[in-house]
């Protein structure tokens, strides 16, 4: 415990006693004993934190004091019971409030009162509501009719504290309360609550008080300082809460940080027409425009605007209204801002014609906000480019790449739960809550739907593919079900623990609110949001200003390059627009899979005849030169790395089992037949798929991913890849003839031994001179391999002699190191793995560092030793992942490839490495 002599709390007589209570005045000795800002956060909780410092800038906040989340700790650890010393200062700060306001708590002649609370070092549900009006009694609220001639205002003010008080604090339910004001109503018949009168108020507070005592068992306290001590026990106490146990756990948030409770002068917003209450943005929180927006009300408490009861004015309106105040409420959110440097949410209150705050914290904000505030904020002098481009997360990059909830109809709606923002983007459709029911509905009727389960499973999977998105009410960052959306890219919401899932009924529900089976919901993972209802959805655009503003700052900080893979012209343009500097990956096969090259293909591999199969490769030729040509011209003045052929052969040949079914069904209708010419016309079908059949069955490997492909096939069948060089030098030679600077690299893929490299190589570098030769113009090239054996990563020295350049083919590379297949990853015991904790993350998803990234850093070594000026970079999956990205930076890759829709998010990750290395 940490021994500190308190000032201000009266207990200085017992110095061994920790310090419990801050007053908002005390926050530089906050700063002493908890070291940092963030430890003042943690200490006084994010609310209590502002409103100290607030206080200390000179902003008008009521006087109040912390309770701090140590206090709360000690509370639960002694068995609920508060520390010594404790509520003795919390009485000394009680005085000095009082001292502050010239007010005394429980003095009917000048009575004060305080609002009670809650704030951890994060906001999080489940922690408990605010109880305001505490320090109100029969006295005292005799006393508050004789000095505000107001005994609307203070009766109203006392049953909203025992009502507050008892749901709040005591757990008394809302609905016996609401139902004695709607009676009021009824007898004075009266619509609305700002019809009844004084003597309404006093009525309906008596019957509260009833309500109170059924429902407890006791009187409502009617001493202050029983009522202050009561609520501060309550906020402690909900630190442990189901709810905000089950936030936590589902977060991944720390169990012992505790909270603390803000106990804060009130100040009346609805004490007439100079008074008023209302809740601001310092900046537009969709669009991050520079303007203050926000509601208000006149005459009403802060709950008010809050709770939706009235209908609130946008803040602008305020300026007419209330100029003065106006331009006094605008310059403190300046201040603030300029202050934290960042956007406020603010919540204000004026009493009187006096302006008063009452909370302030970083605003959430959607990324597209984000992105426009950080670099607005660069501008207006309040942060360096390095600072805005830190803010930015690589995953708000994302928002700009998937389709997202409208924003009108966002703040038209209010969600229907929360949960974990865990796969980002929206999502709209009907609700399904079984795996068969989802495909079913996808797959033959063509809906789109949400599939919704308390948690899923591996059997899941069918029908969280079909799914539009996936929503559970269990489960954390790492659970199945959100390993499996970001997999997939679906977006997802998981871990909303308020969502009751009936699946016998086919319903669900938060409090009353129900949804059933086949009705649309709409979600909204990049916030973690759900929304009942079918919502409109845009693309944002990923050529907004301000990204690509932050992107070319990001690229003036990044060390590592970023290129992408792209197999087509097409594709090779839009890496290009997004900020590509090469192409670290253009896969030849997929050329090959093109309905009208796949008989050709097929003839090259079923023929025994190698004249046939040079015939075959001949009519290849044109083809790929053309494809190579487009990607060329795409990518005038950048590097471009061809890979040769990769994939086992019998990928390109039709499925075994395909063709013994065909081949039955064959000989069934032969036996049917009776024309000569259709059963001649069935045997030479037979005997075609018995070719197949048996071209298929010599193919057959136990472990096709481990058997011939890669070099392993140009070594077989020399012609094959001979031809793809010739294709792709004769393509640079003509472009380079019209005008285009073209740089070909030529990448074997799959070697794991020198000699591979050196038979395969020289033989193609020797096609690529014979055709520049014949062109007659000589080609900036390279030749270089994939690493993505581990034994080619050990003997990276070795390659290097032949290699002019490496690249990481980090999904072979973490198949082969794990020895785990990574086709079958995703449904099978890898995501049990990482639910146990055994692994801690898919390394297919984010490079294992200690296993795969060490091989690539031993290669990275090896190979520079050989050859200095290597270049390495990596074009596996994980190029598109910013985890991964920084490993990659950190063994000094050259660049990362990526698809082309991740370019812009590794241009930010790369900017990030470095910046975290600072
Ligand atoms: P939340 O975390 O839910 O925003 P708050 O503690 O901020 O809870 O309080 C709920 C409402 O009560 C807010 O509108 C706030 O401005 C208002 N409020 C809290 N304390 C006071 C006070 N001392 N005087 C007037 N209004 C208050
Ligand atoms: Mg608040
Ligand atoms: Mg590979």
């Amino acid at each position: 415990m940490n021994v500190q002599v308190t000032t201000g709390s009266g207990n200085g007589s017992e110095p061994d006693t920790a310090k419990y209570v801050y007053l908002f005045t005390e926050v530089e000795e906050a700063e002493r004993h908890a070291g940092n800002w963030d430890g003042v956060r943690g200490l006084l909780g994010g609310k209590g934190a502002n409103l100290a410092e607030m206080t200390r800038v000179g902003v008008p906040v009521p006087p109040g004091f912390i309770v701090t989340t140590e206090a709360c700790n000690a509370y639960l650890e002694a068995g609920e019971q508060f520390p010594p010393g404790m509520w003795e200062e919390v009485l000394a700060a009680v005085k000095a409030i009082e001292e502050a306001t010239g007010k005394e708590f429980g003095n009917p002649d000048n009575p004060l009162l305080v609002s009670a609370r809650s704030g951890g070092k994060f906001s999080m549900p489940g922690m408990m509501d605010t109880v305001l009006n505490i320090g109100l009694s029969d006295e005292v609220v005799e006393g508050l009719i004789g000095l505000t001639e107001d005994p609307r205002f203070v009766y109203d003010s006392y049953r909203r504290l025992v009502q507050m008080f008892g749901s709040v604090v005591l757990g008394v339910p809302d609905e016996p309360f609401e139902e004695v004001i709607t009676r009021q109503r009824e007898k004075r018949d009266v619509k609305s609550d700002a019809e009844l009168t004084a003597e309404d108020w006093r009525e309906i507070t008596d019957k509260f008080r009833v309500i109170f005592r059924k429902n407890t068992g006791m009187e409502f306290p009617t001493d202050p300082f029983e009522q202050l001590k009561m609520a501060t026990e309550a906020v402690f106490k909900s630190w442990n809460g189901k709810r905000a146990v089950d936030y936590r756990n589902a977060a991944g948030i720390a169990h012992d940080l505790g909270t603390a409770v803000n106990i804060v002068t009130m100040v009346f917003g609805n004490m007439g027409d100079d008074s008023a209450t209302g809740v601001a943005m310092s900046r537009n929180a969709s669009t991050g425009e520079p303007e203050l927006e926000g509601d208000y009300l006149i005459n009403a408490q802060g709950e008010d605007v809050v709770a939706g009861i009235r209908a609130t004015k946008p803040l602008s309106n305020l300026k007419t209204v209330m100029p003065e105040l106006y331009n006094e409420f605008e310059e403190i959110a300046n201040r603030l801002e300029a202050h934290y440097r960042n956007m406020q949410d603010l919540e204000f209150t004026i009493e009187n014609g006096k302006l008063w705050l009452l909370q302030t914290r970083d605003g959430k904000r959607t990324a597209q906000a984000e992105v426009r505030i950080a670099v607005d904020m660069v501008e207006e002098g309040l942060i360096t480019k390095e600072e805005a481009v830190r803010r930015v997360q690589p995953a708000q990059v994302d928002f700009f790449l998937h389709p997202q909830l409208d924003e009108e109809a966002k703040k038209a709606t209010e969600p229907f739960a929360e949960g974990l923002n865990v796969s980002p983007g929206a999502a709209v459709g009907v609700v399904a809550f079984d795996a068969d029911t989802a495909e079913r509905w996808a797959k033959e009727d063509g809906k789109k739907v949400i599939m919704v389960r308390p948690e899923t499973k591996p059997d899941d999977v069918h029908g969280m593919l079909a799914a539009q998105g996936i929503l559970t009410s269990r489960g954390g960052r790492t659970s199945h079900a959100a390993l499996v959306a970001r997999q997939f890219g679906t977006p997802a919401v998981v871990g909303v623990s308020e969502l009751d899932i009936d699946l016998i009924n086919r319903e669900m529900s938060v409090g009353d609110l129900v949804v059933k089976e086949g009705d649309w919901i709409s979600l909204d993972g990049t916030l973690g949001l759900v929304y009942v209802g079918e919502m409109p959805t845009f693309v944002p655009d990923i050529n907004n200003p301000y990204l690509l503003k932050l992107l070319s700052w990001a690229d003036e900080i990044r060390k590592l390059g970023v290129w992408a893979n792209a197999d087509y012209p097409r594709d090779a343009r839009r890496a290009r627009e997004y900020g590509a500097e090469g192409i670290g990956l253009c896969r030849t096969e997929h050329m090959f899979f093109e309905t009208e090259r796949m008989p050709i293909v097929q003839q090259m591999i079923m023929t025994k005849s190698e004249r046939e199969r040079n015939e075959a490769i001949d009519k290849l030729l044109p083809l790929q030169r053309g494809d190579f040509e487009g990607l060329f011209e795409a990518m005038d003045g950048l590097p471009v790395i061809v890979r040769l052929i990769d994939p086992p052969l019998h990928e390109f040949l039709p499925a075994h089992d395909e063709l013994v079914q065909e081949l039955a069904d064959l000989k069934i209708r032969l036996q049917h037949l009776d024309s000569m010419a259709a059963i001649e016309q069935t045997l030479d079908d037979i005997q075609v798929k018995q070719r197949y059949l048996e071209r298929v069955e010599a193919l057959h490997e136990q472990n096709p991913m481990l058997g011939t492909r890669g070099v392993r096939l140009g070594i077989l069948i020399p012609e094959l890849t001979k031809m793809q060089v010739r294709a792709i030098f004769e393509a640079a030679c003509r472009v380079a003839k019209a005008g285009i600077d073209v740089h070909p690299e030529v990448m074997i893929p799959l070697t794991s031994h020198v000699n591979e490299l050196k038979t395969q190589q020289l033989a193609l570098e020797s096609v690529a001179k014979e055709v520049m030769d014949e062109q007659g113009i000589e080609i900036d090239y390279k030749f270089g391999t994939m690493i993505e054996i581990p034994r080619a990563a050990l003997t990276a020295d070795e390659m290097a002699e032949f290699a002019q350049f490496f690249s990481f083919g980090t999904n072979d590379l973490t198949q082969t190191v794990f020895g785990i297949s990574r086709d079958d990853a995703e449904a099978g015991f890898l995501v049990d793995y990482i639910q146990k904790g055994i692994l801690p993350e898919n390394p297919f998803a984010s490079i294992d560092p200690n296993g795969v990234g060490k091989l690539m850093d031993i290669a990275v070594r090896a190979g520079r030793e050989t050859r200095p000026d290597m270049e390495i970079g990596i074009c596996g999956e994980h190029g598109g992942d910013p985890k991964s990205i920084e490993l990659c930076h950190k063994i000094g890759l050259n660049y990362v490839s990526c698809s082309p829709f991740r370019v812009p998010i590794a241009r930010l990750a790369a900017a990030h490495a470095v910046l975290n290395e600072k």
